[in-house]
């Protein structure tokens, strides 16, 4: 069932399509991807692929461009119900798919440009990667860099990223690097679009406390050669015009798994707390459990409102910045809250790997970190109320 009341009956189709795939397809093998790759996990490959055949990949490219030119509520619905299978898939799947914008924003060919878009129709992965390993919060301080080679009309790229999601899988990434030092970040830094053929070489895969589902590496440039026309927007002006327009695709992203997730963990634990007996009778009617319940359902209610109001007014062409860092605080915060009292309704048993709860959780924590911990993002909210101080020197 879609969760989101004003979910059309076109949206509810969408998702439920893409639910039943994903849960026949993965929900039985969600252990073996979880423990392969000597416990690392892997990105469900098949799964993808499966969707892809199905027309769930690159749902938001324009129909002209032969995508199927979904807004971003549709879009997040779908993700919300296949993150209730998996936060880890669905994350996945949403960055892998979403980083097809900065392919328009380069000045390569258009018959370059649909080639690339027809090759994500057709399942290609990208990733975004911007963080290294004394930049995360402070990109700024990032040492990846690019120099001009004039004589040959390309851009020479080196440096190391961290943690990049997908990164094992992309066909392309999405690259931030310094042009020009002696200006401010958003002066100097360049997005760059960059086929992994081009020797982008793939390092250290993480081994993580949860998502196994999405792989993140380390992704090394080493001279890596980039045409002038794989500039994203300007030079110079990569924070504003690749990361500054992230809007819908990071509500999308950060969000949509885990509130999925946090739905899935909610359901189980109703279903769980009108079954298992104590005292003589079900859980769910000692007011303790009840209550939990009932403040679950309120919490998740409250942080799906709060989403989807920032998603129809993106639909509409408004990004609502000050609304897009409370739901990337409150979504993530809530569904973690959520997930956590799910786990506590199932008493032991939520401890326990048999039961889907301690994977929810496991997942669910990192969406508090990524996408601008929930530190930041409270920073640049409290920020960006306040104002200037009309009494401040400058
Ligand atoms: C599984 C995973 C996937 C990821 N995927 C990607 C990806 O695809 N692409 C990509 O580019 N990056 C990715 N990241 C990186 C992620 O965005 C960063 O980890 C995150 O931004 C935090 O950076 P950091 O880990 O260096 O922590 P730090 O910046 O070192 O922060 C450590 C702590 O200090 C706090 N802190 C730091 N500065 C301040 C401040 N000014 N005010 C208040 N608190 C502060 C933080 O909130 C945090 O609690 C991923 C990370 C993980 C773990």
């Amino acid at each position: 069932m879609v969760h989101y009341i004003f979910a059309t009956e076109e949206q509810k189709e969408f998702a439920e399509t893409a639910y039943t795939i994903v849960s026949k397809e993965l929900g039985p093998k969600i252990e073996e991807y979880e423990n392969a790759d000597g416990g690392l996990g892997c990105y469900p490959q098949e799964v993808h692929d499966k969707l892809v055949e199905a027309g769930f990949y690159g749902v938001t490219i324009p129909e002209e461009m032969g995508g199927l030119g979904l807004d971003p509520v549709t879009q997040a619905i779908i993700l919300e119900k296949i993150g209730e299978v998996d936060a880890g898939f669905a994350f996945a799947l949403a960055s892998a798919e979403s980083q097809w914008p900065n392919i328009l924003k380069t000045s390569m060919p258009d018959e370059e440009k649909q080639m690339w878009i027809d090759k994500i129709l057709a399942g290609a992965i990208g990733a975004f990667a911007l963080t290294e390993s004394n930049a995360g919060s402070d990109p700024a301080a990032m040492t990846t860099h690019a120099e001009f080679d004039e004589k040959t009309n390309e851009w020479v790229i080196n440096g190391r990223k961290c943690f990049c999601s997908g990164g094992p899988n992309a066909e392309f990434y999405v690259v931030m690097a310094w042009t020009d030092k002696t200006q401010r970040p958003s002066k100097g830094i360049t997005a760059f679009f960059v086929e992994k053929e081009r020797g982008v070489e793939v390092a250290k895969k993480e081994n993580k406390m949860g998502l196994h589902l999405s792989e993140t590496a380390d992704i090394v440039f080493d001279d890596v050669r980039v045409p002038a026309d794989h500039v994203i927007g300007h030079v110079n002006a990569g924070f504003g015009e690749a990361l500054g327009t992230l809007g819908a695709t990071s509500a999308v992203c950060n969000c949509c798994p885990v509130l999925g997730s946090a739905q899935a963990a909610l359901d189980y634990a109703t279903n769980y707390a009108k079954e298992r007996r104590q005292f003589g009778k079900r859980i769910i009617d000692h007011q303790a459990v009840g209550f939990m319940i009932a403040d679950m359902n309120m919490k998740i209610s409250a942080a799906r409102c709060m989403l989807y109001e920032y998603l129809c007014a993106a639909r509409d062409g408004v990004d609502d910045q000050k609304l897009g860092l409370m739901i990337k605080c409150y979504v993530t915060d809530t569904a973690n809250e959520v997930i956590d009292m799910a786990l506590q309704v199932l008493g032991g048993y939520g401890y326990m790997k048999e039961y889907p709860l301690e994977r929810h959780r496991r997942n669910a924590r990192i969406f508090q970190i990524f996408g601008g911990t929930n530190q930041i993002k409270r920073k640049n909210l409290a920020k960006a109320i306040a104002g200037r101080d009309p009494q401040a020197k400058r």
